[in-house]
C-alpha cells in the first residue's frame, strides 16, 4: 500500500511530491494523461520566481519532477478512472490496475474549455486546437490568417504566439475589454500583426464539407450582425475545466467541479486532500498551485503522523 499516492503531476502535484518524498513517504504520483500538466504546452513562463529571465514551460516541469524524484517520488503514466474513497484504504483504478493508498492528494489540474459547438468538435485537429504551442507550427497555419478566441492571458498569449506563423491573428473576444493581466493586453493590442475583433461570439467554424477550417462565422453581441472571418485555423483560449468527474458526488465541489477545501487542503474525505488549479477558480497560476501543493504534502504527512500515533 502507498502512504501517499498524488493525482496529477503539474506544478501543485510534483511540489507535493517533492515535500512528501523528503518527508520519506515515497510518493506516487500518478501523471495522468498530460505529464507535466497545462505548463508543458506554455512557452516561456515569466512570472515563476527565481527565473529572472523567464524559463520554457516545459523545461520548468521537468525540473520540478527531477527534484521530487531526487528524494525519492516515482511517478506511473496514466489515467484514474475510478476511485473509491469509501473505506480506507483508498482505491484507484489506473488503467485497469488498482493502487492502494493511505492518502490521497488530488492535483488533477484543469482542461481547456470548448466552445461545444458541433462544427468545433468535427473540425478538432483540422484547424482547431486548444494549443498555440503545440500546433501553431503546423504547415496548414503559415502565412495563413488565424484565429484566437478568448479575452485572458491564455488567449493574448497564444496569439502573440502565433504571429510567428500567421500572417495576421484576429483576436475574438465577446466583451470590448480584455480579462488579460495588464502586461499581457498591452502586448497582445500593440501587437501590429493581432487585430482585436470585439463584442463577438464565434458561432460555427467553417467549413465541415471541406473537412478543413476555412473561416469562422462570428455574431456581434451588441449589433447581432453576422460575417464571416476567413482563416485557416482556430485557437480556442477561452479558460478551463477542473479535471474532478471522478469524483463528483463523493468530493464536495461547486457547481462548476471546483473543489472545495473544508480546512487547509483537507477535502470532506479524511485523508484526501487538495492541492492546485482542481480546487482553485481565482488565482490559477504556476507559484500559487506549487505552494498549494506544497500544503496538501504537509497536511497530508501531519495526516499520517496522528493516524500512526
Ligand atoms: P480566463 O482568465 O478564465 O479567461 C477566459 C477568457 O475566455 C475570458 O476572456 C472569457 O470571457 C472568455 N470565455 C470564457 N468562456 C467563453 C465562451 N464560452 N465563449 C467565448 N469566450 C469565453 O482563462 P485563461 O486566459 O486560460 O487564464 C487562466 C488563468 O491562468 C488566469 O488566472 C491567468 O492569469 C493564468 N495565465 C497566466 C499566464 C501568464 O501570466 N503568462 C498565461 C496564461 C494563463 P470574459 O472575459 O467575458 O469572461
Amino acid at each position: 500500500m502507498e502512504k501517499v499516492v498524488i493525482i496529477g503531476s503539474g506544478c501543485a502535484g510534483w511540489t507535493a511530491a517533492l515535500y512528501s518524498a523528503r518527508a520519506n513517504l515515497k510518493p506516487l504520483v500518478l501523471t495522468g494523461k498530460q505529464p507535466g500538466g497545462l505548463l508543458t504546452t506554455t512557452t516561456i513562463v515569466e512570472n515563476y520566481p527565481g527565473f529572472p529571465e523567464g524559463i520554457d514551460g516545459y523545461e520548468l516541469m521537468t525540473r520540478f519532477q527531477k527534484q521530487a524524484e531526487r528524494f525519492g517520488a516515482r511517478s506511473k503514466f496514466g489515467e484514474v478512472e475510478a476511485a473509491d474513497l469509501s473505506q480506507q484504504p483508498f482505491l484507484l483504478t489506473v488503467d485497469g490496475e488498482t493502487v492502494q493508498a493511505e492518502t490521497i492528494i488530488i492535483a488533477s489540474g484543469a482542461s481547456h474549455r470548448h466552445l461545444d459547438l458541433e462544427s468545433e468538435h468535427k473540425l478538432e485537429n483540422k484547424g482547431v486546437t486548444y494549443c498555440a504551442t503545440c500546433d501553431g507550427a503546423l504547415p496548414i497555419f503559415r502565412s495563413q490568417p488565424l484565429v484566437v478566441v478568448g479575452g485572458g492571458d491564455s488567449a493574448c498569449e497564444e496569439a502573440m504566439y502565433l504571429t510567428r506563423f500567421g500572417s495576421i491573428v484576429y483576436l475574438v473576444h465577446r466583451r470590448d475589454t480584455l480579462r488579460a493581466s495588464k502586461i499581457m493586453a498591452e502586448r497582445a493590442l500593440s501587437n501590429a500583426k493581432i487585430k482585436p475583433v470585439w463584442d463577438s461570439v464565434a458561432t460555427e467554424v467553417l467549413d465541415v464539407k471541406q473537412d478543413k477550417v476555412t473561416g469562422v462565422r462570428l455574431k456581434n453581441l451588441k449589433t447581432n450582425a453576422e460575417n464571416v472571418l476567413d482563416c485557416a485555423g482556430v485557437f480556442v483560449a477561452i479558460g478551463h475545466i477542473p479535471n474532478t468527474q471522478i469524483f463528483r458526488g463523493v468530493i464536495d465541489m461547486d457547481e462548476t467541479g471546483y473543489i472545495i477545501p473544508k480546512r487547509g487542503t483537507e477535502t470532506n474525505v479524511p485523508g484526501v486532500f487538495v492541492a492546485g488549479d482542481c480546487a482553485d477558480r481565482v488565482y490559477r497560476q504556476a507559484v500559487t498551485a506549487a505552494g498549494l501543493g506544497c500544503a496538501a504534502a504537509i497536511d497530508a504527512e501531519r495526516y499520517l503522523a496522528a493516524k500512526n500515533e
